[in-house]
């Protein structure tokens, strides 16, 4: 038995992470936010008389997926989408248990603000779920239009609604973010006042992924020299499912020794999609006792789980517990986060 919303958002969810697909994300999600006020009776009643494709965003296809779903069968179309993520994905939880006990939180993910199909407040009661003790909100910064990404208006907007939300939440903390561009010469996609004042800054590449290996290293490593960095996003942007895509061409020791020598962390992206970096680039990690954070960067709040997938990567490659920043105390971390504001 799966809800009407619920399959019609598993089916963007399966969608973004096999396909890329990203209209028809948009629509799934749609047809969920539209079909999630309504009562079971009232979705019976719709459907019993075919009039569902009245309901603006309800087409052909979402109609029948929220058909399906009211009979009480698996959709057709879910089962389809999600078949698609190979099997290899599931983590075997035994060895990702020791480290997702020992994580207070998560540093990556987004809202509706961004690219994300939940409401803040719906993340961070999905975190508290989990047993986190504090998310960093990471939405898109404003060039990536794609992904709806935050004017510094917008991100000012949202600081005074992560501030009233906190005040419910206590002790609870979200902690104010962005998940900011490193644009192609390395500099940074928000003002440099904004991006002092949050608590977290991820960074990532998102464009011109297949840059020459020595521009693409000199991008990533200044992006970590800037003092409002704190973790590198994705690092490969390698996709391991559906038509895939390649890892960027980098040098990995400059940029990981960049990270220690700043003491930055890199992160271990947990999407079943991604699992950047690869194995080979997380034994150097290793080597070089270099900090990590292992990070969600959920766009759903179920997907905020997927942090196992990370877990299981970081116990296998041997990194030590102390190494993973969120598995530090809110204070600890935002002293370190603040170490790097204060360098420069
Ligand atoms: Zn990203
Ligand atoms: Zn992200």
């Amino acid at each position: 038995m799966v809800e009407p919303a619920d399959a019609l958002e598993r089916i963007a969810d399966a969608l973004q992470r096999v396909r890329n697909a990203r209209p028809k994300v948009a629509a799934f999600r749609r047809a969920a936010d539209t079909i999630r006020p309504l009562t079971h009776t009232e979705l019976a009643d719709l459907a019993a008389r075919g009039r569902l494709t009245d309901l603006p965003g309800i087409g052909r296809s979402t109609a029948a997926v929220i058909e399906q779903a009211l009979r009480g069968e698996t959709p057709e179309y879910l089962t389809r989408v999600e078949g698609d993520a190979p099997a290899e994905t599931q983590p075997p939880t035994e060895l990702a248990g020791p480290v997702r006990a020992a994580l207070r939180g998560d540093l990556h993910l987004h809202s509706d603000w961004s690219d994300g199909g939940h409401t803040i407040e719906a993340m961070a009661g999905a975190g508290v779920a989990l047993g986190h003790q504090y998310l960093a909100l990471t939405d898109h910064s404003r060039s990536l239009h794609i992904a709806k990404g935050l004017s510094a208006d917008r991100l000012r907007d949202q600081l005074g609604v992560v501030d009233a939300l906190n005040a419910e939440l206590a002790p609870f903390r979200i902690l104010t973010g962005i998940e900011v561009d490193i644009l192609p010469d390395g500099t940074l996609d928000q003002d440099e006042e904004l991006l002092a004042a949050l608590d977290v800054v991820v960074a990532s590449v998102h464009t011109k992924l297949r840059m020459d290996r020595d521009p693409m290293t000199d991008r990533m490593v200044r992006a970590l020299e800037s003092p409002h960095v704190d973790v590198l996003g994705h690092c490969t942007g390698r996709l391991v499912v559906g038509q895939g895509r390649p890892e960027s061409s980098f040098d990995p020791e400059r940029v990981f020794d960049t990270a220690v020598a700043f003491d930055k962390a890199i992160e271990i992206n947990a999407r079943p999609e991604r699992l950047d970096p690869p194995s080979r680039l997380l034994a150097q990690l290793v080597d070089r006792e270099a900090k990590v954070a292992i990070d969600s960067d959920a766009h759903a709040t179920w997907q905020l789980a997927w942090q196992d997938y990370g877990c299981h990567r970081a116990a296998a490659a041997g990194i030590p517990v102390e190494r993973i920043v969120n598995t530090w105390t809110v204070d600890t971390l935002l002293d370190w986060t603040a170490a790097h504001a204060g360098n420069g």
